[in-house]
């Protein structure tokens, strides 16, 4: 059966007329699923009884069990959700004063395999279809009777290696008939796929991109981060440039710094080479060192002066805040987990 939620609008409207309904019967179906967050078609009370049977006969809606919820001292909220398969994936709810933010993952596993990341080591099992991706926020609204107003694609999985789906998630997402969240709420995060950060500057999508480049030569790169063999650092700025020429957006490059590793003032001076003159800014990330991993987290003091170096040669810098931590909910800490 198909799963209603992986249709944005426009492709919801066409399974209308497909099945011989009139395509205003979209809208109020899209607005149930995605404004009123119903979990099941008995509750869509404006249509008859014959097409909620229809519906039922033709699609889920997806509803995911919440296997597991751990609550961390500093109220973030990590979501192990069953996706109906046999498979489970991890989502975690973040507050800040702006608001909630969901780290939301797009993969079931990772094929990147970065040296310093905990989804890394579990084989890739597959994609994770439009529906599935929001379904993880409106689970989330449902348990916690809450409104996100931000969505960050930094959970489990490669975004870009999953395109399409990540793509048309946040078509859902941005529909203001829907969920109503505006893509400049959205953040991509990329370990690098070249061609597919050109291939996302020329769609018409105002979301944030973030770049994780965490190392400043290619061998200190390759090392952690074995996408860089394929396409290497001077490829990987020179496709950022593009985007930020094309979409007139800043770039936001995340940096999570490893002791001894990569967190010396030459690797500073080596970033602001780098990014010099690029509309950008740089996220620092205190690494969070994994089971039997090799990298350890920088000294706070380290950390301070990587960010005051970059702060003070013209590449705006800030350390991004642990949350999570303690329940293994911080960045790099999330795993697929199986049911079984
Ligand atoms: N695959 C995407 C998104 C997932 S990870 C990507 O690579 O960008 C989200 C961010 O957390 C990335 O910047 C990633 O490099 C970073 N990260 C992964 N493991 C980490 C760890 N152990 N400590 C700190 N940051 C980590």
């Amino acid at each position: 059966m198909k799963n209603i939620k992986d249709f944005n609008l426009e492709e919801l409207k066409q399974e209308f007329i497909n099945l011989g309904e009139k395509p205003y019967r979209a809208d109020q179906v899209f607005q149930w699923i995605f404004k009123e967050n119903v979990t099941s078609f008995d509750e869509m009370t404006n249509l008859s009884l014959n097409l909620r049977e229809k519906l039922k006969q033709n699609y889920t809606l997806g509803i995911y069990r919440i296997i597991k919820k751990q609550v961390a001292s500093d109220g973030t909220i990590k979501y192990l959700f069953d996706v109906l398969d046999g498979n489970a994936i991890e989502t975690v709810l973040m507050k800040y004063h702006h608001g909630y933010s969901l780290c939301v993952s797009s993969q079931i596993g990772c094929k990147m395999g970065c040296k310093f990341c905990a989804s890394t080591g579990i084989p890739f099992a597959r994609n994770l279809t439009a529906g599935e991706i929001v379904e993880q926020l409106l689970a989330v609204e449902r348990d916690e009777a809450i409104s996100i107003s931000n969505v960050v694609f930094m959970g489990i999985g490669e975004p870009l290696d999953n395109y399409e789906n990540v793509v048309n998630a946040i078509r859902i997402l941005n529909n203001q008939k829907g969920i109503n969240i505006g893509a400049r709420h959205i953040s991509i995060s990329t370990s690098g796929l070249v061609p597919k950060i050109y291939q996302l500057a020329e769609e018409n999508i105002q979301c944030t991109l973030s770049i994780s480049l965490h190392a400043t030569t290619d061998e200190k790169r390759s090392n952690m981060m074995p996408i860089n063999n394929q396409y290497n650092i001077a490829e990987l700025i020179k496709a950022c440039k593009d985007y930020i020429a094309k979409t007139n957006r800043r770039i936001s490059f995340e940096y999570a710094l490893a002791k001894d590793n990569n967190d010396n003032l030459e690797d500073a001076k080596c970033l602001v080479k780098l990014l010099k003159g690029m509309l950008c800014h740089v996220n620092l990330i205190p690494i969070n060192k994994i089971e039997n991993g090799q990298y350890d987290k920088s000294s706070n003091e380290n950390i301070l002066k990587f960010r005051d170096y970059l702060n003070d040669h013209g590449i705006t810098a800030t350390i991004r805040r642990e949350l999570g931590s303690d329940i293994d909910a911080a960045c790099g800490q999330l795993r697929r987990k199986n049911l079984t």
